[in-house]
């Protein structure tokens, strides 16, 4: 079996993060940690942090980083990521978030090995997120350059594959300009540490995954 890793995972809308993410969980056989899901089970199972980021979540507030990093740290010090390692996916994103992953990770002894930008020009991300579309019963994701088989009739679940509302061009264009503001400083952040991989995100999902396996395994051997 492949050793573990511990990796955390930039990348703008568009540069397909989401599904690697799945596909390096698989290889490297490590959790798929995405803040999401992370923050909906610690509420539901009511854990100590879990509970804390409820209340201001409630209050319809900004929850603190120092809350969002107690959530990630209870779900990181589970066994399955204490014992393998973990896929970080979502967080941090921002420079300050990036600094209280580092302090916390070091704390429990489990430091990242790898943190990996998954690098899509803006117009190239912009034309994905165009041609997407979405089976409306089960969210599988085409393409209209990968339609399903039959005319738009999920291959999955034959529900009906369309575009989103929010995939038009103006409404990408702004999700896009927001993440760059939100992420630079993070970006930069890992830069003048030397700590960031970039990986060209254009290509099939096969070419992008080894281009992602190789680069990982490369900086955790180095
Ligand atoms: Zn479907």
């Amino acid at each position: 079996m492949v050793r573990g890793v511990r990796l955390v995972i930039l990348g703008r809308q568009g540069a397909g993060k989401g599904t690697q993410c799945m596909r390096l969980a698989r290889h490297y056989v490590v959790p798929h940690v995405s803040t999401g899901d992370i923050f909906r089970a610690s509420v539901k199972a009511g854990s100590e942090f879990g509970l804390q980021a409820d209340e201001f979540m409630r209050a319809g507030t900004l929850v603190p980083d120092e809350i969002v990093v107690g959530v990630v740290r209870e779900r990181l010090c589970q066994r399955d990521a204490r014992a393998r390692g973990f896929i970080l996916d979502g967080f941090p994103r921002t420079a300050a978030q990036a600094e209280g992953l580092d302090e916390m990770l070091a704390e429990e002894r489990m430091p990242i090995d790898v943190t990996v930008n998954l690098d899509i020009a803006e117009e190239d991300a912009l034309a994905r997120l165009a041609a997407r579309r979405v089976c409306s019963t089960c969210a599988t994701i085409y393409s209209t350059s990968r339609p399903p088989a039959i005319n738009w009739t999920c291959d999955n679940c034959g529900g009906e594959v369309v575009q989103r509302q929010d995939d038009t061009e103006e409404a990408i264009r702004k999700r896009l300009a927001d993440y760059n503001e939100l992420t630079t400083p993070l970006i930069d952040w890992y830069t003048e540490r030397d700590s960031l991989v970039h990986i060209e995100a254009l290509g099939s999902p096969d070419e992008v995954l080894a281009r992602l396996v190789c680069a990982i395994d490369d900086r955790k051997g180095a």
